[in-house]
């Protein structure tokens, strides 16, 4: 920068013509499109131009420009979006999807795909139906909830609940529970949007039932509270449960008319839909508990602990539940088909906790325990030593915790076995780098202390454990071939 560009350098610049004649660019065959060469060839020779015209001296060789051309059109054929092995060991892990859907949640979504489908409309009366009626009587009756609504995301669920019920109003939230959820997803900041008035209490490790209360005016449509997820305060801490905000709600809502009632809404995040038992005991409550003690509203995502798809379920009295129907924003948030189909019937593998905890890929690596996940990773260790010779690396099996992930359960150690790759020739971070780009099916593993770990509690089955071994034992292959 700063430096005067050299225009004499632009009249260097290839035509595009010429750049497609270069053998690197015959050898990609004749199945790429004309058009697309010259695309990939122009948009190539502009980013020369551009560096140019920056007072850059860039490389003009034509068969580096071809080179560039090339490598631009193949980029553009291979999927961006395509399967992982995720042998990081967390279940939940938000850059790779997080959750696995179960066998018959992919079946489902593939017999909707198939064809048209009852998307909107009802088999009995023969007549329009409407894309709830897939998943609210299993919301309800799994929860307890009188209604329910879902929507793209839990983000979405808040926006939503929060413009219909706190626009223009306030909305009352404890300091400590003004929390990032990883991804972008600010408690303010999507209050803000909303346009409720958000009105902070207490402190950040403190909050009390009286800091409510003196808080609430006349203006106060809401008390929220947001699940902290993967952000914990210990020690000197204070929070208010449902069942306390209850009492001091009904005590304000007593002065109130029907329709300006001071309403609780609870942001569950990962929300433990159901208590299965010993994992789920790590959460403070599930959705029915708070819907127990008092709340009106609560929301939770679809593809954290329910390990379903990517959607925000809101549950909750019929009433406020059809308001948020007749929202206009609802319209904008609604679910597609696939989503519907790989919801519905994640949710009925629930009618029945053992099945679901079989058959609900983030529910079984929760709850398998760390003996199953050892068998496994010796199997994987095996197939490794077999193709991986002893000089090369040592491999063990070894202890050590899995996470959650997702924002779920942060303080929950769940044990498990991986297998660690101890390098005598190559190197951990090689080896990593080697796993993710350069075998076909990405592999992404953990490194600690100049080890790479491949935690066998997320690797799905014998089909991955192949996989995992495969680029090993190939990593292994290239480092042998450089020298
Ligand atoms: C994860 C989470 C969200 C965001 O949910 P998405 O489904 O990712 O949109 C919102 N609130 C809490 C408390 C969460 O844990």
């Amino acid at each position: 920068m700063g430096r005067n560009p050299d225009m004499t350098l632009l009249k260097k610049l290839p035509q595009i013509e010429e750049i497609l004649h270069r053998p690197v660019i015959a050898a990609l065959g004749s199945a790429v499109p004309h058009n697309q060469l010259v695309e990939a060839a122009r948009a190539v020779v502009h980013t020369r131009r551009e560096s140019i015209l920056a007072g850059d001296v860039p490389v003009l060789d034509i068969d580096d420009i071809a080179s560039e051309t090339a490598q631009r059109v193949i980029d553009l054929g291979r999927p961006s979006l395509r399967r992982v092995v995720n042998a990081s060991g967390v279940i939940i892990h938000t850059n790779l999807g997080r959750s696995v859907l179960a066998d018959d949640a992919k079946a489902a979504v593939r017999d909707v795909i198939e064809g048209y489908s009852t998307l909107e409309y009802d088999i009995d009366t023969m007549s329009r139906g409407s894309r709830h009626d897939h998943y609210e009587a299993l919301v309800c009756s799994l929860t307890g909830a009188e209604a329910a609504i879902a929507v793209n995301n839990n983000a979405a669920a808040v926006m939503l609940v929060l413009s219909e019920f706190a626009a223009d109003h306030e909305a009352v939230i404890s300091r400590g529970e003004l929390v990032e959820i990883g991804g972008s997803f600010r408690v303010p900041d999507i209050m803000n949007q909303s346009r409720a008035k958000m009105v902070e209490v207490g402190t950040t490790n403190k909050t009390r039932v009286d800091d409510y209360e003196r808080a609430i005016t006349d203006d106060c449509a809401m008390l929220l509270k947001v699940h902290p997820s993967n952000y914990r305060m210990m020690g000197f801490t204070e929070d208010v449960g449902i069942a306390e905000l209850r009492k001091l709600a009904e005590h304000v809502n007593e002065h109130r008319d029907r329709d300006s009632k001071v309403l609780i809404y609870e942001d569950q995040g990962s929300g433990a839909f159901v208590d299965l038992g010993s994992v789920e005991a790590n959460l403070e409550h599930t959705v029915s508990e708070s819907l127990g003690n008092g709340a009106d509203l609560v929301s939770f995502s679809g593809d954290k602990l329910l390990g379903g798809p990517q959607a925000g379920i809101i549950v909750g009295s019929r009433i406020l539940i059809d308001r948020l129907k007749e929202n206009p924003l609802a319209r904008v948030l609604r679910l597609d088909k696939m989503t519907l189909a790989a919801l519905e019937a994640t949710l009925r593998l629930y009618i029945d906790p053992e099945v679901a905890i079989a058959k609900v890929p983030t529910l079984r690596m929760l709850h398998e325990p760390a003996d199953t996940v050892r068998s496994r990773a010796s199997r994987l260790a095996e197939a490794i030593r077999a193709s991986v010779p002893a000089d090369d690396a040592r491999i063990d099996v070894i202890p050590e915790v899995s996470r959650a992930g997702g924002g779920a359960l942060p303080m929950c150690d769940i044990g498990t076995y991986v297998v660690e790759i101890t390098f005598e020739r190559g190197d951990a971070q090689g080896c990593e780098t080697f796993l993710v780009q350069s075998c076909p099916i990405p592999i992404i593993t953990r490194i600690k202390a100049e080890k790479v770990l491949c935690d066998a509690r997320t690797i799905l089955d014998d089909d991955e454990l192949g996989i995992v071994a495969d680029g090993i034992s190939r990593y292994f292959t290239s480092i042998r071939g450089e020298r």
